[in-house]
């Protein structure tokens, strides 16, 4: 097998290597995921606070109905002769009535209490879609940014990708092969040196018997890292 093609094979690849952690490591990229995360997180807080302000209306209502409840009463009792009434009922009447205003000033504190909360809610939503709008325009322009950063390496990829192509219709299939899976592994440089007794990648000594089966023009496959290594020729 001759080592030499897979090895500049490698070296080609080795600049689509640094294309792809350009790409996979673009600052533009990385706001525009953000930014969307953001828009998603407006979006959820602006269904809860809908919700909450749904809440404080028909606990509004509940509030008002009792309201006029009490005020239906009040007006039953202003309306009674009260000199037709024996003392008894006078004072009863009167308990009564005390009871009634009661709960009406309860009732309307608790109306303002609810007012209070509908206006924070309305300024926290007010707010929340401030902040979509604004994550949602600078998605867009890191989204814009980050496909003509794309574009910027574009040719330069296909031009390395159809260099490859051809590269690797003179290499053995069964290395070529072994080379893309671990490549597809993210595990890069694929192919390395035996260095004194060691893989060239993880550094970790090998066992000497296998050493001792690697003959020049073969591979063996590091037990620790999964790299194939090969006896350097000097
Ligand atoms: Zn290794």
């Amino acid at each position: 097998m001759n080592l030499n093609k897979i090895l500049e094979y490698q070296k080609l690849d080795s600049d689509l290597v640094k294309i792809e952690r350009q790409i996979k490591d673009n600052s533009n990229k990385k706001l525009a995921n953000k930014m969307h995360e953001k828009m998603r997180e407006a979006q959820d807080r602006s269904l809860k606070l809908e919700e909450k302000a749904g809440n404080i209306f028909s606990e509004i209502e509940k509030v008002k109905k009792q309201f006029k409840i009490q005020q239906d009463k009040m007006e039953e009792f202003s309306s009674k002769d009260i000199q037709k009434l024996s003392k008894e009922e006078l004072n009863k009447l009167v308990a009564l009535k005390d009871k009634l205003a009661q709960n009406l000033s309860i009732l309307e504190r608790n109306l303002s209490s609810l007012a209070e909360n509908v206006n924070a809610v309305l300024a926290d939503f007010n707010k929340t879609i401030k902040t979509f709008n604004s994550s949602k325009e600078q998605f867009s322009k890191s989204k814009e940014d980050y496909e003509s950063d794309l574009k910027a390496v574009e040719r330069n990829k296909k031009e390395i990708e159809d260099k490859l192509k051809n590269l690797s219709k003179s290499i053995e299939p069964k290395i070529m092969e072994a080379y893309q899976k671990r490549r597809k592994e993210n595990i890069f440089p694929v192919v390395v040196p035996l260095i004194n007794n060691s893989c060239g990648g993880c550094h970790i000594e090998l066992p000497y018997a296998n050493i001792s089966k690697l003959q020049d023009d073969s591979v063996l496959t590091c037990e620790h890292c999964h790299r194939l290594i090969y006896k350097a020729n000097n």
